[in-house]
């Protein structure tokens, strides 16, 4: 793990690059959250990043994230402080882990099937709670990528179908670039989500689509460029993740 300094110090840098980045494109900085992708990273690392300063972090395995709660807690930091802290699922969510999930994080950010989405509605029901979700939209090719196609059937059927579930929120799309070594490719990626996004307003006036996850750490200041809400950085935060997540 960096040392907490150093996080200190790539968190001011990224706060920097996200305000000029806001600049550049006439957005206010209120516009942008940042999420800070802690997965793969001990418990001291969030502690680090609270201490700097932030308050929404993400993670993308339930067990691993659960595994962290106990040592979170000895460091004093309640995750389920509501507006204070918020940590919000990022990887692919299995149904059979879809309960638990509800319990430990405060969004799903990474929906991609009706089936999902009711079972996080029932759990989200039995907890008498509301739940935020994102849905994930794929625009590239690439194997690895999950997340509904923009032009599926599955798509349209889920947002035909959210109105209906009380217990789930809907806050807007969330959406994970092609990996490419040149991040201007990436833009027209951003682009097509926003222009999506515009279009399923319209199409779907009883949801919300306020919101835009888009933009990693290679490519964040482009996404903001393009319209993103909300940057999940990782890497240039807490450094390389020590095993491929
Ligand atoms: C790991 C991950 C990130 C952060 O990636 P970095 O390149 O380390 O910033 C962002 N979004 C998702 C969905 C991730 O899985």
């Amino acid at each position: 793990m960096l040392p907490d300094a150093a996080i200190a110090e790539n968190i001011s840098r990224i706060e920097e690059e996200i305000l000029s980045a806001c600049l550049r494109s006439g957005r206010s900085r209120g516009e942008v959250q940042l999420m800070a992708v802690s997965k793969t990273h001990p418990a001291e690392a969030i502690a680090a990043g609270v201490a700097a300063g932030l308050r929404l972090f993400g993670e993308n395995r339930v067990q691993e994230f659960q595994q962290k709660l106990p040592a979170l807690n000895q460091l004093g930091i309640d995750v389920t402080a509501g507006d204070k802290m918020a940590v919000h699922f990022i990887g692919h969510l299995q149904s059979n882990k879809a309960a638990r999930a509800v319990e430990i994080f405060s969004s799903i950010d990474t929906v991609d099937s009706l089936k999902l989405t009711q079972r996080l509605d029932e759990t989200a029901k039995k907890l008498d709670r509301r739940l935020p979700i994102l849905v994930e939209i794929k625009l590239s090719e690439e194997a690895a990528k999950t997340g509904l196609g923009p032009e599926s059937h599955d798509l349209a059927e889920l947002l035909e179908c959210l109105p209906d579930l009380g217990h789930v929120e809907m806050r807007g799309l969330m959406t994970v670039a092609p990996f490419d070594d040149n991040p201007e490719r990436a833009r027209s990626c951003f682009r097509r989500l926003r222009l999506l996004r515009e279009e399923l307003a319209t199409r779907h006036p009883r949801l919300e689509f306020g919101e835009l996850s888009m933009g990693m750490s290679g490519d964040f200041e482009i996404a903001i460029e393009e319209g993103s809400t909300l940057v999940r950085i990782g890497t240039a935060i807490f450094g390389a993740r020590p095993r491929p997540a």
